[in-house]
């Protein structure tokens, strides 16, 4: 497997871009946990949070870092304020009046449960520029993981308060998990009922009460599964609401197709966060090792800290690390996002290549002689999972598709072609098609004889007419990877 020239180019030219932010780091969104209480306490909680913790950030904290600043960088900076649920700090309004003075834009990430019709317009009135609300499915799925039963109907309210009564960016960020992943048309189709500007779909991690909960994770067919599904809706039909992928992993043939920018972790490089305790962190989703706090507000200088540690970030951890050096995805991938990287065993603890090996793992004994003798074998090991059904059509739709080319492929590359799709073809036999992209769906269409033809992918729609999305749904990247993303965007159209 590997990039094609143009992927490579664009890729040195993000890595130089990496390697000025490790030496010129530039503070572009700032996230304030407010308090790790929540009145929730839900199963795949990235920060662990309950009713039962009480630490406030305290408000002159908050306002002592805000004016340090905006004095050295200008109010440029966004400020994301989350939690725990940020609607449970005392002082949230004084906090966001404060933000508004020294001119700032800002937005929250809250699970909208306390939202009802005064909380809406109270928020427009202090300028809220955009909202994040969680939805984890449908009634009994988000109960479930919120660990609540009102807790959809609450929320669900809450969005539609939002939406009412605010000119805020709106969006549902979703998790998405093993329970919900065959609810993803369902949630979908009733997210956009809801008349919000974005819908963020993020797979679960093995973070915080959720590195306990490893059943609900995702396997590789399950991520592209759900990748596939926001590639295809991108953009709806009447161009109202858009659907993207979290800012969480290095996603190999899916980048830029599932959100605008190429993979790439800013943290520590342009965002950087304040713990309720005031420990100052890169992100907020990172583990929270005392070694991994670079100062705290309440005795350092938040823009000296900023200019002067953060080493731990600015620098190639993937270079350190065995599984990393010997793994195909390096040179765009880099060790994935910091917020699933171990930093004890300096090692990812989830990636696009650890699902592909426990894939791998999984069905390991089976030649493809074995499958092609007897092609209920690898259905009768995935009965019980109708979604592995795919492969064994992957696999005949490539050996239909290739006949000449799995001829003269090895056993066992076609044998790991035929486990990963077609798709997969497009890195390893890229010289040979000539930048085909061959996309899932264009497997679909056949000629009069019943063989498919090879069927020129549909342009991109065009984006929605929607308002910008402020930076909540990600950290932003530097200007030059976004021009750089939509020069590959034109390759990309090139090869449709
Ligand atoms: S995931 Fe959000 S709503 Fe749930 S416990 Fe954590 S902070 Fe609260
Ligand atoms: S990818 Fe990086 S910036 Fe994004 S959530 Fe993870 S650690 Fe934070
Ligand atoms: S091993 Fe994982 S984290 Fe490391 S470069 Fe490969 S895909 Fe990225």
């Amino acid at each position: 497997m590997g990039l094609n020239k143009e992927q490579i180019e664009i890729y040195d030219e993000i890595e130089q871009t990496r390697k000025d932010l490790y030496k010129n780091p530039k503070l572009d969104t700032l996230f304030f946990e407010l308090t790790d209480e929540c009145n929730l306490a839900c199963l795949h909680c990235g920060s662990s949070c309950s009713p039962e913790k009480r630490t406030m950030l305290p408000k002159e904290y908050i306002f002592k870092t805000l004016k340090e600043v905006k004095d050295a960088y200008g109010s440029e900076i966004f400020i994301a304020l989350t939690g725990g649920e940020p609607l449970l700090h005392p002082d949230f309004f004084e906090i966001v009046d404060k933000i508004n003075e020294l001119g700032f834009s800002w937005g929250i990430t809250t699970n909208g449960t306390l939202i009802d019709e005064e909380m809406a317009k109270k928020l427009e009135n202090h300028h809220m520029g955009s909202i994040s609300i969680s939805l984890d499915g449908l009634k009994e799925e988000h109960n479930k993981l919120r660990r609540n039963s009102f807790a959809f109907d609450k929320a669900v309210k809450g969005i539609q308060n939002v939406v009412q009564y605010t000119k805020a960016i709106s969006m549902v960020t979703t998790v998405v998990s093993k329970l919900n992943i065959h609810s993803l048309q369902a949630i979908y189709d009733f997210v956009l009922t809801l008349n919000v500007n974005h819908l963020r779909l993020i797979n679960i991690e093995p973070i915080g009460r959720a590195k306990d909960e490893k059943e609900y994770l995702l396997d590789y067919q399950e991520m592209d599964e759900l990748l596939e599904f926001i590639r295809i809706h991108r953009v709806n039909k009447d161009n109202k609401m858009q659907v993207t992928y979290g800012c969480s992993h290095y996603v190999d043939m899916y980048e830029t197709l599932v959100r605008d920018n190429y993979f790439f972790c800013t943290a520590g490089l342009s965002v950087a966060s304040i713990t309720a305790e005031g420990n100052i962190v890169a992100c907020l989703n990172i583990d929270r090792y005392p070694i991994l706090n670079q100062g705290n507000v309440k005795e350092d200088s938040f823009v000296k800290v900023w200019e002067n540690e953060f080493k731990v970030y600015r620098k190639d951890r993937s270079a350190q690390c065995g599984e990393c050096k010997k793994c195909n995805y390096r040179l765009a991938c880099k060790g994935d996002s910091a917020h699933t990287w171990d930093f004890m065993l300096n090692e990812p603890r989830y990636c696009l290549r650890m699902l592909e090996k426990d894939y791998c793992n999984k069905i390991q004994d089976l030649t493809i002689e074995k499958l092609i003798d007897n092609p209920n074998a690898l259905e009768d090991i995935f009965s019980d999972d109708s979604n592995n059904v795919k492969n064994y059509g992957l696999l005949m739709k490539s050996k239909m598709i290739y006949p000449d080319l799995t001829k003269k492929r090895s056993t066992k590359t076609f044998y790991y072609t035929c486990l990963y799709g077609p798709y997969r073809l497009y890195q390893e036999d890229l010289n040979e098609k000539e930048n085909e992209f061959i996309g899932k769906e264009t497997l679909k269409e056949k000629d009069n004889d019943n063989k498919p033809i090879m069927k020129k992918e549909k342009k991109a729609k065009k984006k929605p007419n929607i308002k910008p999305m402020l930076r909540l749904y990600g950290p932003p990247i530097s200007r030059r990877i976004i021009k750089k993303t939509k020069k590959h965007r034109r390759i990309k159209q090139n090869f449709d």
